[in-house]
């Protein structure tokens, strides 16, 4: 993200080219469960449901998936589990007991599991925990999620950087599905507005997936651009960056 010609978060680059698609998720499960049947169209929608809701239809070679937009950051694990599920119950198949654990698991997902994960990752990924010094980014998430998204938005993995960057305040990587903020932000003297404004952005950046457009990729769409004017104080947000 460019403030001003200095920049200040910059988004993580995809770990690889090579992360299905959901709709290649789906295609990938189908096939194993019917071989020989010839493989449908399959379209994925994110709804705004209450809770977190997964519909299967299959209707003249097109299978329709409707989901709550609360999974809409889920981890591809979790995306093929429920797939697996919904398939499973859509050709009255005993649905894999793992698949089921993996998807309630995250569907009742806690601090305590979140720090599991967190651990887990850590060999390849330096984060720690959600709570700070002076800051706890789980309460600052559900404030803005609540603010901002209808309180709809699934909790990725959050953590604070072990090193206090100041180039890098913040990053989504869509890998792990976890939001990473500079340990800088997690001082007695930084404004919670600070913190705010850097989570919010990456939280938007979870909202509104990178696009690609032939061979460049947009990380910054048009639609994430004014979802991120409705930020309350950005101006004065922007200021105290550039001031740290
Ligand atoms: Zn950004």
């Amino acid at each position: 993200m460019e403030v001003e010609g200095a920049a200040i978060l910059t988004a993580q680059p995809e770990s690889s080219g090579a992360v299905e698609t959901l709709e290649e998720i789906y295609l990938r499960v189908f096939r194993q469960l019917r071989p020989r049947t010839e493989l449908p169209e399959v379209q994925v929608q994110f709804k705004r449901y209450a809770s977190a809701n997964a519909q299967i239809r299959w209707e003249s070679g097109t299978l329709r998936i409707r989901l709550a937009d609360t999974l809409e950051g889920a981890p591809s694990g979790v995306m093929e589990a429920l797939a697996e599920i919904l398939l499973a119950k859509l050709f009255r198949r005993p649905v894999p007991p793992d698949s089921n654990l993996r998807y309630r698991r995250y569907l009742n997902r806690d601090i305590r599991r979140s720090l599991d994960v967190v651990r887990q990752i850590r060999g390849r990924k330096r984060v720690e925990g959600p709570q700070g010094i002076r800051y706890d980014l789980y309460e600052i998430f559900e404030e803005l999620n609540f603010r901002y998204f209808h309180g709809l938005m699934a909790r990725p993995i959050l953590g604070w950087s072990p090193y206090a960057s100041r180039t890098l305040l913040g990053h989504y990587d869509p890998s792990h599905n976890a939001i990473v903020l500079s340990r800088i932000l997690d001082r007695i003297d930084t404004p919670r507005l600070a913190v705010e404004y850097v989570l919010f952005h990456e939280m938007l950046h979870l909202r509104y997936p990178a696009e690609h457009r032939g061979a460049r990729r947009c990380v910054h769409t048009r639609d994430f651009k004014i979802a991120e004017r409705e930020f309350e104080r950005l101006a004065e947000a922007q200021l105290l960056l550039r001031a740290l």
